[in-house]
């Protein structure tokens, strides 16, 4: 209840057989599923249009999964003004009610915790275990939002009020925690939100809209809004009616959304370039398992994911370092989402030219520890690669390729290390695996990233313990971060009445 402390949900603990049982069940269900196609929904109507596109299930890209409807500019301009006019009302419900329809959407989403798994299973080609993650995250987003501005007024004179409309446009790697986190933040906030999803993943994000609105939303509210990427979605972001765009994606659609309106009001979450350090003084098999995770887990396709080792030379060169690490990678189960053994799932799409490049081509004095393959003629499925000898100020150590690729340098000292993992355009997470105290009191001081991890994998931040977001060019905006205690209030304008002494 609302006056109870926060406190994370548990995921799914998987090593319980019954838990197993549950979910390799539930594949058969999964398995039997159709969707049909799924429409637009603005005005409160929802509606099919002429502009139909194809779902896809990584795990089998030939194959369409399901369609659905693109909005059109009417769509748009609909949207707009339903948008405008619902949102007094819903503000006017008050904090207490709308903290009220937050939990209960944590209550749907964790009692439709199965069904959201499969969802993700085939439309995101997301293994069971990192969509568990996700949901818990949702449920975690809900319960923490709903907490923000407990107290019913303030006492020093500070009104806040909504900013208005909120269009959210999340990004296809996280398709269900990601939407969740803005939609709820901006709702909580008493804003009306206009939910456009990742092509790529539109029936997550339906799946979540219609939880959203099962948990008491007004459909008018928060509306779902498909746009393919011609002038539409420019229209519906640019327009003065949006008072807040929230992105998850890379800078250059934060900078082609900023091009669009130089006046846009945009939070953004993009880019990353992360990497670990393993220090001479690292617990090494905590640190070639964590490296593991954050490299490869979701295929690498996290923007919190390790893509980089920086290694101390007398570890890189010793071969209990290199053994253990390609086994270690060797070792996971490359294999559709389908298969619940699996720990590497596809891709969500064949490779674009940059990851085809780290997938496939050396840079001058690299070599292969491990040679990624394309596995079952799956061109989204690939298992895991790591270059050794990338050189600082290489392509590799530069480019972000998102995918299940890692890279490794070398270095003499923790100062290079530090010098090297800074040297990058972006800062969302970094890592640093040292049990000298010294050395993780310099790190911590020098490093510039906006998630520093010690002793911990870079990916999975957790609602509360560890606020989401990065520096540099990883981020675009006031730099809130999700997940933390200023992100709700982010969507409220502020103002301080002061009165004479
Ligand atoms: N919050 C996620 C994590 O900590 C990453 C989100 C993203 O990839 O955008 O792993």
């Amino acid at each position: 209840s609302a006056n109870q402390p926060f406190e994370n949900a548990p995921n799914t603990d998987f090593s319980i057989p019954a838990n197993r049982r549950w979910i390799e069940g539930l594949l058969d269900v999964w398995n039997e599923r159709s969707y049909g196609t799924i429409p637009v929904q603005v005005g409160g109507v929802e509606e099919t249009t002429d502009n139909i596109a194809d779902g896809l299930d990584p795990s089998h890209p030939g194959e369409i999964l399901y369609r659905y409807a693109n909005g059109d500019a009417s769509h748009v301009e609909i949207a707009l003004q339903t948008a405008t006019q619902s949102q007094p009302q819903w503000e006017e419900l008050g904090i207490k009610q709308r903290a009220q329809i937050l939990r209960q959407f944590a209550a749907v989403a964790a009692q439709q915790r199965g069904e959201t798994m499969g969802v993700m299973l085939a439309d995101a080609g997301k293994a069971v275990q990192e969509s568990d993650g996700e949901i818990s995250e949702a449920i975690d987003f809900a319960e923490y939002y709903s907490r923000s501005h407990n107290t019913k007024g303030w006492n020093d004179g500070t009104t806040s009020s909504p900013v208005g409309v909120v269009v959210v446009t999340p990004p296809w790697n996280f398709p269900y925690a990601i939407p969740a986190g803005g939609c709820l933040a901006a709702l909580m906030a008493g804003n009306s939100v206009i939910l456009k999803p990742a092509p790529e993943t539109v029936l997550t994000a339906w799946h979540l809209a219609c939880q959203l609105w099962e948990a008491g939303v007004p459909r008018k509210v928060l509306q779902f809004l498909p746009l393919d990427d011609g002038d539409n979605g420019k229209a519906l972001l640019s327009d003065p009616r949006t008072s807040i765009v929230v992105l998850t994606g890379a800078y250059a659609t934060a900078q082609l959304f900023q091009s669009w309106r130089p006046a846009m009001q945009l939070y953004a979450e993009t880019s990353g370039k992360n990497s670990m350090i393993v220090s001479s003084a690292a617990d090494l098999d905590l640190a070639i398992k964590d490296l593991v995770r954050s490299a490869f887990g979701h295929a690498g396709q996290k923007c919190s994911a390790a893509s980089l080792a920086i290694v101390l030379r007398d570890v890189y060169e010793s071969d209990q370092f290199r053994n253990q690490l390609r086994d270690a990678a060797a070792s996971l189960h490359v294999g559709s989402a389908w298969d619940l053994s699996a720990d590497v799932t596809p891709i969500i799409r064949p490779p674009h030219a940059e990851l085809k490049r780290g997938l496939t081509k050396l840079e001058p004095g690299e070599f292969w520890l491990l040679e990624p393959q394309m596995i079952d003629d799956n061109p989204c499925l690939w298992s895991p690669g790591i270059r050794l000898g990338v050189k600082p100020g290489s392509w590799y150590h530069r480019t972000e390729c998102f995918g299940p690729v890692l890279g490794i340098i070398c270095v003499d000292s923790l100062e290079e290390a530090i010098r090297i993992q800074n040297d990058s355009e972006f800062g969302l997470t970094g890592g640093l695996y040292s049990l000298d105290s010294e050395e993780i009191t310099t790190w911590r001081e020098s490093v510039e990233v906006g998630n520093a991890y010690i002793n911990r994998t870079t990916t999975g931040a957790i609602v509360q313990r560890q606020p989401f977001g990065g520096w540099k060019h990883s981020a675009v905006g006031p730099g809130a971060k999700a997940g933390g205690p200023n992100y709700v209030a982010a969507f409220q304008n502020w103002s301080q009445a002061a009165l004479p002494q």
